[in-house]
């Protein structure tokens, strides 16, 4: 079993919860943050805070420079070719609406589809049923095997011309499931049309390469990478961003600004508009910094045999219903489960009792609800500082709340 030793690095760690010490397993909602990272953010509003961009003053020179040298290794991260493909956002969410009304919303006409899975995130889901609406096209759900992984003949065989956008996440924040974005991109570039793919799940977990990928867009959030809460990324191909129309509008984002219209500033600048969230992208950087010293490689590994060992013994308690595919090889760090007879909610509480902090409730994905036919689901999701000591706690933690209801 690897371990990666970085607990040390991360003070929330070492906090007491209801008089146990904390088993933390709600990373797929958000991560710690390590000290390096505090530190970034203290150090920079103790030395450098000044608005970016605008000023000739030292601090103003200063605070620019770091802001843009975290969009040149954010750049180096995810392999995008320039930093003008990189823009600074508050999350996948801003990203995806971003991509939804400043780009698809153009290319939609009445009877086009945005083809979506099952199991997307409410904000790979709503943005685009949004500008459906407003375009008269349709949203359509992408069909799904029996274990939760896309049905991917059924989808090569029936994809046509009409699909203009395919919208999906590499992972799944629910089932664990990773979709191969790679192929699907192929499949919907042999139309000229676009794929959009929500890296919130993925990017903290493993390498991205978003060339590799050859998808058209690409959106994730800071806080689930160890990260501050407040920053993200959307990635786009050039040749989309040059098209792309600016949704929010104002300070920054324009060029020249005559009595009656505006021109717009050059990328990456032309979609930031106001004063960006500058610490968020220094303490985005030293994240960065931190995984890549860690490994991502390493941080992949690690959680998978985390799930390799808590998956089966999870399956082996009896009136335990895992969702999702049965083989570790198959999932990411995040595993949905309940237990029979007994709430979600109820399940969780019970666990916060004994410092195991798990997330109960529809995780933001309520069509998959119905598709699981279930109101909620209990979540555990791992990461890098989680131990198999820890792991193997929660599975006994499971036991005793199971054995204290029954
Ligand atoms: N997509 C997925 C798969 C997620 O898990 C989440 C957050 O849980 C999001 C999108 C939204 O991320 P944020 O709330 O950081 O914008």
């Amino acid at each position: 079993m690897s371990t990666i030793n970085i607990r040390k690095d991360f003070p929330i760690l070492d906090r007491i919860v209801n008089d146990e010490p904390l088993v933390y397993l709600d990373n797929a909602a958000t991560t710690q943050k390590p000290k390096q990272v505090i530190e970034a953010i203290n150090h920079y509003y103790e030395t450098s805070n000044a608005n970016i961009h605008r000023g000739v003053h030292t601090l103003a020179q200063e605070a620019t420079d770091q802001y843009e040298a975290v969009r040149e290794q954010t750049r180096r991260f995810i392999n995008a070719s320039s930093t003008k493909e990189v823009l600074f956002t508050r999350g996948t969410t801003t990203s995806l609406n971003w991509v939804a009304q400043g780009f698809v919303k153009n290319l939609l006409e009445e009877g086009d589809e945005i083809w979506v899975s099952p199991a997307e995130h409410h904000s790979n889901l709503v943005p685009w049923q949004q500008i459906a609406r407003q375009t008269k096209a349709r949203v359509v759900y992408m069909p799904l095997l029996a274990d939760g992984q896309l049905d991917m003949a059924t989808i090569h065989n029936t994809l046509h011309k009409k699909v203009k956008v395919m919208a999906i996440a590499q992972a799944s924040n629910v089932l664990g499931t990773i979709n191969d974005v790679k192929t699907l991109a192929k499949w919907m570039h042999a139309y000229d049309h676009y794929i959009v793919v929500d890296g919130a799940q993925s990017t903290p977990h493993m390498t991205i390469d978003v060339q590799d990928l050859d998808c058209d867009f690409f959106a994730f959030s800071g806080h689930k990478m160890l990260a501050p809460t407040g920053i993200g990324v959307l990635y786009g191909k050039q040749e989309h961003l040059e098209q792309m129309e600016p949704v929010e509008f104002g300070g920054e984002m324009i060029d020249f600004v005559y009595d009656f219209e505006s021109t717009w500033n050059e990328l990456p600048w032309k979609f930031e508009a106001g004063t960006p969230n500058i610490a968020g992208a220094i303490g985005l950087g030293a994240a960065i910094s931190y995984l890549e010293a860690v490994g991502m490689d390493n941080i992949h590994q690690h959680e998978t045999r985390l799930v390799e060992y808590v998956l089966p013994r999870l399956q082996a308690i009896e009136g335990i219903e895992v969702f999702g595919p049965t083989e570790a090889s198959k999932r990411s760090g995040v595993i949905s489960f309940n237990l029979n007879s007994v709430h979600p909610h109820d399940l969780a509480t019970a666990m916060d009792m004994e410092g195991v902090a798990i997330r109960a409730g529809h995780h933001c994905a309520q069509p998959l609800m119905r598709w699981l036919d279930q109101p909620a689901t209990a979540r555990a999701s791992f990461y890098a500082y989680n131990t198999l000591e820890e792991a193997e706690f929660f599975i006994n933690t499971v036991k005793k709340v199971k054995a204290f209801f029954e």
